[in-house]
């Protein structure tokens, strides 16, 4: 089956988008849609019609995996599943945004997405914290070993992708 043939694909993986009659409730519902430009109903819509331009869509990565439309779509339809599944496709395929793609190569140079800054160690202090977390901030000797489990999971190599 080819790729871009999200209705099956999703499908099999319990994602039945066929169920949708874009009735809006996810996107009437969506925090983040009230402030950009995302309509998690069209991506939805583009997702069932195998419309391929879905995978360079920059609405395909606004959403914020709050989880508010699947909690509320009337067909039970686990729309964010679905996102992340198309993002997949869309990473395999090099169509990553570049903000995102820098944001892995963080994870990958320093075992965060994001690196804590002095500002967070100062409010970590304050509520009483230990200025660094239980991460390869305070144990940098754990980055070989993050940067081993991403290796092993052909991460590197899938954030590597020239494509935009
Ligand atoms: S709430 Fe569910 S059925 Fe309604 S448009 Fe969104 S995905 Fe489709
Ligand atoms: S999970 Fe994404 S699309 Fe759904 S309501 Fe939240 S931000 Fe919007």
């Amino acid at each position: 089956m080819p790729e871009s043939d999200f209705s099956e694909k999703l499908k099999k993986t319990g994602v039945d988008i066929l169920k949708c009659m874009q009735c809006g409730v996810c996107s009437g519902s969506c925090p983040s849609g009230r402030h950009m430009s995302l309509n998690i109903r069209k991506i939805i819509k583009k997702a069932y019609s195998n419309d391929r331009n879905i995978l360079t869509d920059k609405d395909l990565w606004m959403c914020t995996t709050c989880y508010t439309c699947q909690e509320r779509c009337p067909r039970g339809i686990k729309i964010v599943d679905g996102v992340y599944k198309i993002r997949n496709v869309a990473v395999r395929e090099g169509t990553m945004l570049s903000e995102h793609r820098k944001v892995s190569h963080l994870l990958l140079e320093t075992g965060h997405a994001v690196p804590i800054n002095e500002e967070t160690k100062q409010k970590r202090e304050q509520l009483g914290l230990n200025p660094l977390p239980e991460t390869v901030s305070k144990h940098p000797e754990a980055l070989d070993d993050v940067k081993i489990i991403l290796k092993s999971c052909k991460f590197d190599e899938l954030v590597s992708s020239k494509k935009e």
